[in-house]
């Protein structure tokens, strides 16, 4: 099993690690990992290792090998060496790239709040996200929720993390608004994301510390998916 160091901090980018396995899915395993696997709609991180003979393996995308959620694996760009059981390594993700995508993601958290319906898909992108709502017509003043969205992320909201068991999950449905991505439980407890006296969900990705790293945000366009389903993006104004 994997020791996920981004889930207590999402802000470390290097770590040194032991591969364990070798997967697969022509990737490998180390004891303890920087890089987030893709999941709930964020993309797996990439970066690079670091080698013991100074030598690197670059890191083109991180996943759960077989859909193994106790489990990351690390997948090299193709022709690249694979390291062997036992050595020791340096874990170190593209922290540019990563950045934007926790920007964007906690973003995506303050996007479910101005438009209060189920979420019933989304993905986070390095530009731009969006989120897929069970929404029959569209609001019609989108420049005050756009407006609504730049004064949370200009009010310094504090983002924390905090842990109830699965039975208290269960005992509070309400808590879910994704209803396409299941809370992460089966290990006996559910990671909850705070933001300030604003929103509280179930959430394993990263995040930023305060909502005014985020920057200003711009609402993109709003498409018709379906009968009931509208498409919101949303993009960095800067
Ligand atoms: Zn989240």
């Amino acid at each position: 099993m994997t020791e996920f160091l981004f889930r207590d901090d999402s802000y470390l980018q290097s770590t040194p690690a032991t591969v364990t396995a070798v997967t697969a899915e022509g990737g490998f395993v180390l004891d303890k990992t920087v890089f987030y696997a893709a999941s709930g709609g964020q993309p797996g991180d990439n970066g690079q290792i670091e080698l013991a003979d100074g030598s690197t393996i670059i890191i083109a995308t991180t996943i759960h090998p077989d859909g193994d959620k106790t489990q990351v694996a690390h997948v090299p760009v193709e022709g690249s060496r694979l390291p062997a059981v036992g050595e020791s390594v340096v874990a170190r993700i593209d922290w540019e790239r990563r950045y934007k995508l926790m920007r964007m993601h906690t973003a995506l958290h303050l996007l479910s709040v101005v438009f209060p319906f189920p979420v019933t898909g989304g993905s986070v992108g390095e530009d731009k996200g969006r989120l897929d709502f069970d929404m029959p017509e569209v609001p019609e003043d989108l420049a005050a929720l756009e407006a609504e969205l730049n004064a949370m992320v200009a009010g310094k909201h504090e983002v924390t993390q905090e842990w109830i068991t699965d039975a208290e999950m269960a005992a509070n449905p309400d808590l879910i608004k994704t209803m396409n991505v299941k809370p992460p439980m089966g290990q006996g407890r559910v990671r909850l994301i705070r933001i300030g006296a604003i929103d509280l969900q179930p959430c394993g990705g990263t995040h930023v510390r305060n909502t005014s790293e985020i920057g200003r945000l711009a609402l993109g366009k709003i498409e018709k998916k379906g009968k009931q389903n509208r498409r919101v993006s949303l993009v960095f104004a800067d």
